[in-house]
């Protein structure tokens, strides 16, 4: 009987040479860590007689612990190719934001900053008053709060306007938006008595009125952005709500979810709900997302009638939900683009994105094709063709953005065409710069709406491990 296989000592790995250059590069203590780990992890399989000497030679071991020491110090937040045909991807990290968001991100992380001081008088400052001219100038709102996204904007706003009241909201718009984010759970936290009123598809101003008593604390709407309700629907115009509202000394509420600041349809894009026409309907606080249409940083803007954001800015909670330096930073840059919306759609990611006229982007596809066919050999038929993406983050659930894609079949029977599919979408994931596209209709299609850095892209097709049928 053969004798039985040992693994090494640490101590004599540590001093072998083919370890020397990793204790260099990593350091003593990571090497040391990672050393045990491996060992560990290696020594059932050494007792059940699964590995061979070869495997446990020092060289061996000094190769394995290198892997896991690159892979420990990759970081763990990557970056990605987006090409799932939706723009801003709530899972991807959602907008993009614009160089002049990042230098300023960079110069508030770098420096000591007047983020709580008002230079001019010399006295403790609000965080707040950063952005405020400039939400007044681009909304029409007489004041502003925010924090840290919209969803805690609409926690707040309940919680500061209507706690131990109640809440007036139709029945069509108790939504639930992704994350577990739905509105009588939000309502019910914040303190809120949900009174709903209407049906799902129709809400008229008498249901409204009739709710209406000494109990209320304010009437909330909300944009149902990832759904649409088509056919036989009512609903009453917030013009219409707020008359009534104010009759009734309540508050309108209305959270826009995306919200915009421009009419979009300049720019041939489904028309979303501006956050001044919301007000000028009369609605006393909006709560928008700063990274969805916006294309900000991750925020919740609180925007509205001035004692009411008084009031907000009082409660406690304001303060467990403030944002920091480098998301006020990144969204005064952003405000500051919307005062020039003749360059915005050339100097806003998301809304560049967003308006890459289709033609453009079959174009790139029919350049890009040759070498990802090349890539993925005989395998795969790789078409370019139109597609349809989204905009995302719910903007728009039902509209479509003309688009393009590379379209990649399986050339195989039907029946492994689903487990082809799966292995290639795990070898685009594999990647360095770790590729995401969508698998619909047998086949993988990668929308190029979003692919802007081309070199990028074609470098590393080159490492793709695609394993043949
Ligand atoms: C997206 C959305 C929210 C949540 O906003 P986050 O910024 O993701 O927290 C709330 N309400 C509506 C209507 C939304 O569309």
């Amino acid at each position: 009987m053969p004798s039985p296989l040992r693994l090494p000592s640490i101590d004599s790995l540590l001093r072998h040479p083919a370890c020397q250059p990793l204790a260099t590069r990593y350091g003593r203590d990571a090497l040391l860590a990672s050393l045990r780990q491996l060992l560990d992890d290696l020594r059932e399989g050494v007792l059940a007689g699964e590995l061979d000497a070869l495997e446990v030679a020092p060289e061996a071991l000094a190769g394995r612990v290198s892997e896991r020491l690159v892979a420990q110090q990759r970081s763990q937040v990557r970056r990605v190719f987006n090409l799932t045909g939706t723009v801003l991807h709530t899972n991807l990290g959602r907008a993009l934001l614009p160089e002049e968001a990042i230098e300023a991100v960079q110069m508030a992380a770098r420096y000591p900053l007047n983020l709580e001081f008002d230079l001019r008088s010399g006295k403790r400052g609000d965080r707040d008053d950063l952005i405020e001219g400039l939400i007044r100038e681009l909304t029409g709102a007489e004041a502003v709060t925010v924090v840290n996204n919209n969803a805690a904007a609409v926690l707040l706003t309940l919680n500061s306007l209507g706690a131990r009241k109640e809440g007036i909201i139709s029945r069509g718009e108790l939504i639930e938006i992704g994350g577990a984010f739905r509105i009588p759970d939000i309502m019910a936290r914040a303190g809120v008595r949900l009174h709903e009123v209407g049906t799902t598809n129709r809400t008229h101003a008498r249901d409204y009125e009739a709710a209406i008593s000494p109990r209320s604390g304010l009437i909330m709407r909300v944009h149902a952005s990832n759904y649409s309700i088509e056919g036989f629907t009512a609903r009453v115009p917030t013009a219409e709500l707020a008359a009534l509202a104010h009759q009734h000394g309540l508050p309108l509420l209305e959270d826009l979810g995306s919200g915009s600041l421009l009419d979009l349809t300049r720019w041939g894009l489904p028309a979303e709900p501006t956050v001044r026409q919301a007000l000028l309907d009369g609605a006393d606080i909006v709560t928008f997302s700063g990274d969805k249409l916006l294309g900000g940083p991750q925020a919740g803007l609180i925007v509205g009638r001035k004692e009411l954001i008084a009031k907000i800015k009082k409660n406690p909670l304001k303060r467990a939900l403030r944002v920091d330096k480098l998301t006020l930073a990144a969204l005064e840059a952003v405000l500051g683009l919307y005062r020039d919306p003749d360059r915005l759609a050339e100097r806003l990611p998301s809304l560049r994105l967003l308006t890459r006229p289709q033609a453009d982007i079959l174009a790139q596809a029919e350049r890009l094709q040759p070498s990802l066919a090349q890539a993925l050999g005989d395998g795969w038929n790789v078409s370019a063709v139109p597609s349809l993406g989204m905009i995302g983050s719910g903007s728009q659930p039902v509209a479509r953005l003309p688009s393009a894609a590379l379209c990649l079949r399986p050339q195989v029977s039907k029946r492994l065409r689903g487990r082809q599919l799966l292995n290639l979408e795990g070898a685009f994931r594999a990647l360095p710069i770790p590729l995401l596209g969508r698998i619909d209709d047998d086949a993988l299609w990668l929308d190029l709406r979003q692919l802007d850095d081309e070199p990028a892209w074609l470098a590393q097709l080159d490492q793709l491990k695609v394993e043949h049928p």
